[in-house]
């Protein structure tokens, strides 16, 4: 298993792992939007699509400052191939969430309650590797990655509380009346 022997080698490695995770969830989120019932919580979905679209350019982005500095030992099948890193973590909510819309199949409410539940634990745990990489880019002094890394966790975090204010006033409220009898 290849060794992160820096703080800047760790840093390109939540990189990868964040790159891998922004992939992964532009295949996934047309998905939830088709499965999405709520207008609003389509448009939502949607929208943070080409803002997610937009953030792995912004990794490209912060990728080509890193390379500037050279790390010390990348093995020559990385140079010629890039990186191989793949998000498990993001696999796995892509997973859950896969797995949570077609046990709610049945009511439409209920369903977008399950989108939305997914939709949060994949924010948080973007929000949780932007801000670590965040803090890495900081501490190393790399200011232009960690301005381009800021304005990814912003939006992160804006998505997330609209998400919050779909669920709790509309959503949430919705699915409650649904009592799962024959009506
Ligand atoms: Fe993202
Ligand atoms: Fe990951
Ligand atoms: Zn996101």
């Amino acid at each position: 298993m290849e060794q992160l022997l820096t703080l800047r080698e760790l840093l390109q490695h939540e990189i990868d792992d964040l790159y891998s995770a922004e992939e992964q969830i532009i295949e996934a989120l047309p998905k939830m939007v088709e499965a999405a019932s709520s207008p609003q919580l389509k448009s939502a979905l949607k929208n943070h699509l080409i803002i997610t679209r937009k953030q792995k350019n912004r990794l490209d982005e912060v990728r080509k400052l890193l390379e500037s500095q050279p790390k010390a030992n990348t093995g020559l099948m990385e140079k010629i191939f890039g990186s191989n890193t793949k998000c498990k973590g993001t696999e796995g909510l892509v997973k859950e969430a896969e797995h949570i819309m077609k046990q709610t199949e049945e009511d439409n409410s209920v369903k977008d309650a399950a989108i939305i539940a997914a939709a949060q634990k994949i924010e948080h745990y973007e929000i949780s590797g932007y801000g670590t990489a965040r803090a890495f880019a900081m501490q190393l002094g790399l200011s232009e990655v960690e301005k381009l890394l800021t304005e990814t966790l912003n939006e992160e975090h804006e998505a997330d509380n609209e998400l919050n204010g779909l669920a709790l006033f509309g959503v949430n409220v919705e699915a409650a009346q649904h009592t799962g009898l024959p009506e």
